[in-house]
């Protein structure tokens, strides 16, 4: 998609602040980072939100997480790796009645 900003990296190839690429991925270093390490697992299959990726890529994704961690922690020496799973479309605020939106 040509909006989007994660598709044109994806097309574009690993910038300079690249990590991993694969067929399915990329992973850069955020360039707005919340940490040191902070990175981002990117699909090259544009999604808006990552439980859109079918069951095969959803797996994919987070074995590639899991590999990323085990090596940033080697690389960075960080006492934890966690993780936040976001797309395009971020959960809007409460509708403002309390209730869950969850269906
Ligand atoms: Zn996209």
């Amino acid at each position: 998609m040509a909006s989007c900003p994660f598709c044109r990296l994806a097309a574009e190839g690993l910038p300079a602040h690249g990590l991993y690429e694969d067929p399915q991925f990329v992973v850069i270093l955020d360039k707005a980072s919340l940490g040191f390490g902070h990175c981002m697992l990117i699909p090259k299959q544009h999604v808006v939100e990552v439980h859109e990726l079918s069951q095969e890529k959803y797996v994919a994704l987070f074995l590639l997480a899991k590999a990323i961690a085990a090596r940033l922690k080697a690389t960075t020496g960080a006492r934890a790796i966690g993780y936040s799973a976001f797309g395009g479309g971020l959960p809007q605020p409460s509708d403002g009645d309390g209730r869950s939106r969850l269906k």
